[in-house]
């Protein structure tokens, strides 16, 4: 099974990858998480994705599809892939089609999680992510048992670079102009499921897994 989740910037997606990678054992491919590795390890996509990040502008296109193209040819993502934040636009979901429909597969379901920009921007800019395993936490709404230190490796917890309000709000138009669209996209293919996030994350996890 090949699943997407889609949802502006702080809906959750994270959080409920976790909880679905867990239960369904799919390869969960974030490419926020690939791209600030590289930022990190200041490779040559690092260089190249930084300025387009720390503004929450989209990276281009073409670094995008040769990551994922390169990602979903690997051995570990033969039985299935939860593609979390790709694709962000009409022209890579696409191209998404074009390279499983080459691999003789397809995308099955595609969630989208929604939730007004309130609650958006106040999980984005309290969100905090552990340096060692990337696991969320929100400093009030899901607050680690150490403070600071993650419950699952002990590493300690940052405050990503695009997680302040104003980058936040420009990735929420971003999002709005160029990702939203996706929603028709795949309610056309008969793949859209609609998740509200509103409860607590094993409710919403609940709903997902109803839905599948
Ligand atoms: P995320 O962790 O999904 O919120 O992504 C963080 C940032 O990485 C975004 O604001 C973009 O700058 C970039 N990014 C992640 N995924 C994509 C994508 N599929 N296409 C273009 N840019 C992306």
């Amino acid at each position: 099974m090949n699943i997407i989740l889609l949802g502006p910037p702080g809906v959750g997606k994270g959080t409920q990858s976790e909880l679905l990678h867990n239960e369904l054992k799919l390869l969960h491919l974030s490419t926020g998480d690939i791209l600030r590795d590289n930022v990190k390890r200041n490779t040559e996509l690092g260089k190249k994705a930084k300025e387009y990040m720390d503004r929450g502008d989209l990276v281009p296109d073409e670094l995008i599809i040769d990551l994922i193209r390169d990602r979903i040819s690997k051995d570990d993502a033969k039985s299935g892939v939860m593609f979390d934040g790709f694709p962000r636009n009409i022209n890579q979901a696409k191209a998404l089609d074009n390279m499983l429909s080459d691999m003789n597969t397809k995308i099955d379901k595609v969630i989208n999680i929604f939730a007004d920009i309130n609650t958006l921007i106040d999980r984005a800019v309290g969100r905090r992510l552990c340096r060692g395993c990337q696991k969320p936490y929100h400093i009030k709404n899901n607050p680690p048992k150490k403070e600071n230190i993650c419950d699952e490796c002990g590493s300690e917890l940052f405050h990503r670079d695009d997680d302040n309000e104003e980058t936040v709000r420009n990735r929420i138009a971003v999002y709005t102009e160029s990702t939203e669209p996706l929603v028709n996209f795949y309610k056309e293919q008969e793949k859209l499921v609609q998740i509200e996030a509103k409860g607590d994350v094993k409710t919403v996890f609940n709903n997902i897994k109803n839905s599948l």
